[in-house]
Parts: structure tokens; sequence; C-alpha cells
């Protein structure tokens, strides 16, 4: 289904009241991606979930394993020289999927089942336990 710019604004604009940060103040440096644990799993990498969000593709980052893969480790958020607070970003992404979803019930994604870090798996747990 083709998304439209004004539905994708729309995303944003619930991702950044949830999360309270403002993606245009990150200008693209890659000190958050070089430093999160759980990278080599992502399908797009942190610094790119920001990028995505800044061009109108909200969409397209509901859909990525990486937000569900993030481990909530404030890393990303110690080392952004803009002070941005990407761990809260993620949450709000995964707080947007959460309210969109009709069942109060949320099936944690494949992924989730399979081997993952100790941290990533307790992290999703309180994900899920919301
Ligand atoms: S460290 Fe901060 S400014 Fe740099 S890419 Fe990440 S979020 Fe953007
Ligand atoms: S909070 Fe998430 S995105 Fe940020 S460094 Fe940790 S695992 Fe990576």
């Amino acid at each position: 289904m083709r998304v439209t710019l004004k539905q994708n604004n729309e995303i944003l604009r619930k991702i950044e009241e949830i999360s309270g940060e403002n993606v245009f103040a990150c200008y693209q440096c890659g000190k958050c991606s070089a430093g999160c644990p759980m990278v080599a799993e992502m399908d797009l990498l942190p610094n790119q979930i920001i990028r995505f969000l800044q061009i109108g593709a909200g969409e397209a980052v509901l859909e990525k394993r990486t937000i569900w893969l993030c481990a909530s480790c404030f890393t990303c958020a110690a080392r952004c020289p803009k002070g941005v607070n990407l761990a809260k970003l993620m949450e709000g992404v995964r707080a947007t999927i959460l309210r969109q979803s009709n069942s109060d019930q949320v099936a944690p994604p494949e992924m989730v089942k399979k081997p993952l870090p100790q941290i990533a798996l307790i992290s999703a747990m309180r994900k899920f336990t919301c």
C-alpha cells in the first residue's frame, strides 16, 4: 500500500510526541551507529532510522527489524554530539506500532524467538509487557 506524505508526517509527529525528541537536530555524523552494540544484527543503522524519519519515510521505519533489536542501552544517546536521544526515539517508534495495533496482545516478531544476546531478550520482554 502506498503511503502518502501526509501519513508519513503523521507518523513522525507521533514518534516525536511520544519520545520528546526532534529528529531534525541530527546532522548524521554516525557516532550513534559506531557505538551501538546491536548494529551487526540490524537491517537499518540507528542513524539511518533518523534519516528515514527526516526525509518523510516513517512508514518504512515501522517495518524494520532494527527498532525491535535495539537493546535500549543508551550508548547512542551518550555519544550524540547534538544531544539527540536515539534510544527514546526507538521507543517512540515501538510505541507507535503498538498503539496502531487493534489487539491487546501484540505477538513478538519471529526474530525475538531466535537466539539473541541476553540484553536484547531482557529489553524485548520489557517492550512487550507495557
Ligand atoms: S550521533 Fe546524534 S547527530 Fe550523530 S547521527 Fe547519531 S543521532 Fe545524529
Ligand atoms: S539504545 Fe539501541 S540504538 Fe542506541 S546504542 Fe543501544 S542498542 Fe543501539
